[in-house]
């Protein structure tokens, strides 16, 4: 097949800073072996975000990058920011690059899977009771309306952040979490502060509005305070969390923690358009350059790029087969190693994932 076929797929890749140069790698070699596997091959066109652009161009969002992005089908990110650029000044800090980047593509829902790996359970801090059977759950969190975005201010003695939805906002979120609960487990928890806030009240308005229209999939509404409890006592009974923006932000970081390593968690960002693509972790500048990061979460983030952008629904799991068929074989990054498992480096572990997706490839 030729290198610019129009059955190729088009994927921006920003490895940004730190070890995202190291895990972008090996996250687009998998892509390219699982893609070629269904007769597809891969166009790459490579940008610089966050400090390697403030670095190349003084903007950590250049109009370059921009461009790149605008002329693929999907973005895939590494991880941005570091020592170096602690000190400029914050309008052009590394972080404002993926806000940017993030505004530019619309991409208003958030999904994080949160899996415990049946192999990986020693290193969740919960213990084997309450973990179950097994552990899967997916937030979608709104990604770009309520507090964060809202007008925000100071006055004489006070501060102020407004925290406002529209129907629509929460309308096109509420859709994403209930089709995603329709190809899943069939439930929504949508979660909210309503005996508090007003804009609560309208989120669960809305959200039963929505429901009417998945009749094959429950819902029911709770309390954050209480979600961040039951995420910890009984995470079992959770399939799709659906949350707003602050509330998505907290609990998807405090589910990250009970699933081990933040080195396994991908996440898919997407609205209308372009979706982006990038583990949940930061560029981890304290192991970056020394071969021993853990390259799952982005290797998991190309397969939800390959089912989301993309619809090669086969493609994605067999990725997600390939990394769970390598953990089994008792092979370990350093942060997820223990005992009785083989300590290896970055390179090893995409190396044997790819090895897994071939063998899969052949079936
Ligand atoms: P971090 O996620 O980079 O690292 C937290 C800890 O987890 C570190 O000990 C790190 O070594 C470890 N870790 C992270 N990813 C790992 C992996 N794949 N394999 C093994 N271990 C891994 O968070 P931080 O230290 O708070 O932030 C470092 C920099 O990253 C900061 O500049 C921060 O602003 C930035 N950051 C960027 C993003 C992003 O690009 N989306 C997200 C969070 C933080």
């Amino acid at each position: 097949m030729s290198s610019n076929s129009i059955n190729n797929i088009r994927v921006a890749v920003l490895p940004g800073d730190g070890i995202g140069k190291e895990i972008t790698r090996g996250a687009m070699r998998v892509l390219k072996t699982t893609a070629g596997i269904f007769g597809r091959g891969v166009d790459f066109s490579e940008g610089e975000i966050g400090g390697a652009a403030i670095d190349r161009y003084g903007n950590p969002f250049p109009e370059e990058t921009r461009d790149i992005c605008n002329n693929s089908d999907a973005v895939f990110l590494g991880a941005v920011g570091g020592p170096k650029w602690d000190d400029v000044p914050s309008d052009i800090r590394p972080e404002r690059g993926l806000l940017k980047l993030r505004k530019e593509l619309g991409v208003y829902a958030n999904l994080r899977p949160v899996k415990i790996y049946n192999s990986l359970r020693d290193k969740s801090p919960l213990k084997e009771s309450i973990i179950g059977d097994s552990l899967d759950i997916l937030i979608v969190r709104e990604l770009t309306g309520g507090i964060y975005f809202g007008e925000k201010g100071r006055r004489e003695d006070s501060a102020f952040d407004i925290l406002s939805y529209s129907q629509e906002e929460i309308e096109r979120i509420a859709h994403k979490a209930f089709t995603a609960a329709s190809k899943r487990s069939k439930k929504v928890t949508s979660v909210d502060k309503a005996n508090v806030l007003e804009s609560s009240k309208l989120w669960r308005e809305v959200v039963e509005r929505v429901a009417k229209d998945y009749p094959g999939v429950s819902y029911e509404h709770l309390y954050v305070d209480n979600a961040a409890m039951q995420l910890v006592v009984n995470p079992g009974q959770f399939d799709v969390i659906l949350t707003s923006n602050m509330f998505g932000d907290i609990l998807s970081d405090e589910a990250s923690v009970i699933t081990g390593s933040i080195g396994m968690l991908p996440s898919a960002s997407i609205g209308n358009n372009l979706g982006l693509y990038e583990p949940i972790h930061g560029s981890a500048p304290d192991i970056a350059g020394k071969g021993i990061v853990n390259p799952i979460a982005a290797i998991l983030s190309g397969a939800m790029m390959l089912r989301h952008s993309f619809h090669m629904e086969e493609g994605a799991a067999m990725i997600e087969e390939a990394v769970d068929n390598t953990l089994k074989r008792g092979y370990r990054t350093i942060d997820i190693h223990s005992e009785s498992t083989e300590k290896i480096g970055t390179e090893e572990m995409i190396s044997r994932i790819i090895a897994e997706i071939e063998k899969i490839g052949r079936r």
